[in-house]
């Protein structure tokens, strides 16, 4: 038996769609060696997820079909099976582990009979059997007291133990190939890395090859054995994980690279890649990321480029690595790369603090019985003292039930703390009433993770913004109101044309750009950021960090943020604070906290961080030439 899991060849799937065929994955070939690693990345839209589909066997039909192209398992051709052995091999040979683990599981099934079915219907085994071999790998995947676990529903359990749960299932047929669809972005880091430690035990255990798809270029680095970069459809790049992160060849590669946030970049603004993926109706005939690509040569929009391969199995579909391309005229370049970003002048941090918060309390009560009595408290928060200074950011970390949101939502009055003090320039804010409050909402707002869910599908843009003007500054005169809409969409690199247009007809880094927009235009002092970039791919993450860097430095803008992305900490904040059950454990600088952490829980914290070695980064793309 060849040493290959999978292997894949010139797969076309298209979609049949009321604008022209979409040519979703066209033309991608790798091959996944047993007990390797291997992880596609890319920004979202580039066909990451329909390849893995595609593998899988799972293509929404009747508009997706495979046009072309060959997918081996173990040698053996899955496309043209029949029905009935693509339903064997699915869940038995092949297994996959969605994002979202909370709408993977089935809510009406119990843990043990969504783990023993696969096992029965393509192991053979009895029901007993099949109970013993689910504890089994229940108590594998971490999960305590597996037995008593079977019998209960999943919205028993946490994300972490659902997302154990979905690996338990998904492994305990023992499958040669796991699809992992971005398996941690909905975890914290601490469980991401359990999580992925897990994976890795049971890969070395079991053999498993695991195909890693991810936006997220750190966990590859620490996860994954080789790399494929894909754009619009296509692979780009394709190279062990070390070559490639030591020697990124591909422009497309090398400008996601340098948008990750990181302490080292913290004094510019990050580099962005201009524009959207194309759509995959309408494909460009040369080089797809030709138009955004820093590099471009006049005849790279014309000519398609082919795959080069360089030292060590780096291949790079490039015209710049081609020396055909090169010694033609075609080859001049269209523009001269950009300068590195200038340095951003911070303004000296005044003394002042804008914010004083003092013994923040908020305390849900837990009620039982029929008469709903009170027998305890959710002490969500429970005793914070912070202080943001004017024009600076201070970042609150920690993990999901920690208190960040409620701690955030509490400062501003969004909802009412049980006990303590929100002194906001110099008022009391706790002590006023909800109408005394009215005249701070304007100052103080908060921009949420989601923009889908955040702003009213049925209003267009500018009445979203508008709406925020006339409910919380009443006394502006209409044409004042108008005018504001058109700066603030200005303000965040969008167009005055799209405020006629609806929400659904923006992608999601515009949205996060309107939810910013509607935040701006009724001129906040402070302004709390809660996971308001987790959502984003790292290039429009990057586009929205440089917005919210470039908004505080021209108006003093004050920041609470909120996350648990320690990279995008080092490079937005100020100062962090780490919260753990309710209470900050430890405070400090970005440098204190990241350099000398006292508290056990943040040295855990930042040890689950997945990072990108220094020194491993060296890329111009020079280099290969
Ligand atoms: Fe950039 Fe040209 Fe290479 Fe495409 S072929 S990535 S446009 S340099």
């Amino acid at each position: 038996m060849s040493d290959k899991a999978l292997e894949i060849k010139g797969l076309k799937t298209y979609f049949n769609t009321p604008s022209g065929v979409a040519k979703a994955v066209d033309g991608v070939s790798f091959s996944i060696n047993r007990g390797e690693t291997f992880a596609l990345v890319g920004e979202s839209g580039c066909g990451k997820s329909v390849t893995s589909l595609s593998v899988i066997q799972l293509v929404p039909e009747p508009a997706g079909f495979i046009a072309d192209g060959e997918i081996l398992l173990n040698g053996e051709d899955i496309i043209s099976m029949k029905e009935a052995d693509k339903r064997r091999i699915r869940g038995n040979k092949i297994s996959m582990i969605f994002q979202e683990p909370m709408t993977s599981l089935n809510p009406v099934f119990t843990i043990g009979s969504q783990i023993v079915e696969p096992i029965m219907l393509h192991q053979g085994k009895t029901k007993a059997e099949a109970r013993e071999i689910a504890i089994g790998m229940l108590a594998k995947v971490g999960l305590p007291e597996p037995g008593k676990l079977f019998s209960v529903y999943p919205h028993t359990l946490s994300g972490g133990m659902m997302q154990r749960v979905m690996i338990a299932i998904a492994l305990a047929c023992r499958p040669d190939l796991l699809i992992a669809d971005e398996p941690t972005t909905a975890l914290d880091v601490t469980i991401e890395a359990q999580i992925l430690e897990l994976m890795k035990e049971l890969q070395r255990e079991l053999g498993t090859a695991i195909m890693l798809i991810t936006h997220n270029m750190a966990l590859v680095y620490r996860n994954a054995e080789h790399v494929a970069v894909m754009y619009a459809g296509k692979i780009v790049e394709t190279a062990s994980t070390k070559t490639l992160f030591r020697n990124p060849l591909h422009p497309y590669t090398i400008q996601l690279l340098r948008a990750i946030p990181e302490m080292g970049n913290r004094d510019r603004p990050l580099e962005t890649i201009p524009g959207s993926v194309p759509p995959a109706t309408d494909f460009p005939d040369g080089c797809r990321f030709s138009g955004r690509c820093s590099r471009e040569m006049a005849g790279c929009a014309a000519r398609e480029p082919r795959p080069i391969l360089k030292a060590d199995g780096h291949l790079v579909s490039c015209h710049l690595y081609d020396p055909e391309f090169i010694s033609t005229q075609a080859s001049r370049p269209l523009h001269t790369e950009g300068k590195a970003p200038e340095p951003i002048s911070t303004p000296p941090m005044e003394r002042s603090p804008l914010l004083d918060v003092k013994g923040l309390k908020k305390h849900y009560p837990i009620r039982k019985g029929l008469f709903k009595r009170i027998v305890g408290y959710n002490k969500a928060v429970n005793g914070i003292d912070l202080e943001i200074r004017r024009g600076s950011t201070l970042a609150l970390v920690g993990e999901s039930g920690s208190g960040k949101t409620t701690a955030g939502k509490a400062i501003i009055q969004l909802i009412r703390p049980t006990t303590g003090t929100v002194r906001f320039s110099g008022n009391i804010l706790t002590d006023l009433s909800d109408t005394e409050l009215k005249p701070y909402k304007s100052n103080t707002q908060i921009i949420f993770q989601n923009p889908y869910s955040s702003l009213n599908p049925r209003m267009m843009i500018g009445e979203i913004i508008e709406e925020g003007i006339r409910s919380l500054k009443p006394e502006i005169p209409v044409r004042e109101r108008k005018q504001k809409v058109r700066e603030t969409i200005e303000r965040v690199g969008l167009t005055e044309e799209m405020l006629r247009r609806y929400p659904h007809e923006f992608s999601g880094g515009q949205r996060q750009r309107i939810g910013i927009a509607r935040v701006l235009a009724v001129e906040p002092e402070f302004i709390v950021c809660d996971e308001a970039v987790s959502a984003l791919d790292v290039s429009v993450q990057a586009q929205i960090l440089n917005l919210l860097k470039s908004i505080q430095r021209d108006f003093g803008i004050s920041y609470l943020f909120i996350t648990h992305d320690l990279g995008v900490v080092e490079y937005i904040a100020d100062e962090v604070a780490v919260m753990y059950g309710g209470k900050i454990v430890e405070r400090g600088t970005v440098e204190e906290i990241f350099k000398t952490p006292k508290h056990e829980y943040t040295k855990t914290l930042l040890n689950a961080v997945p990072r990108i070695e220094k020194g491993e980064k060296e890329y111009d793309g020079e280099s290969a030439r």
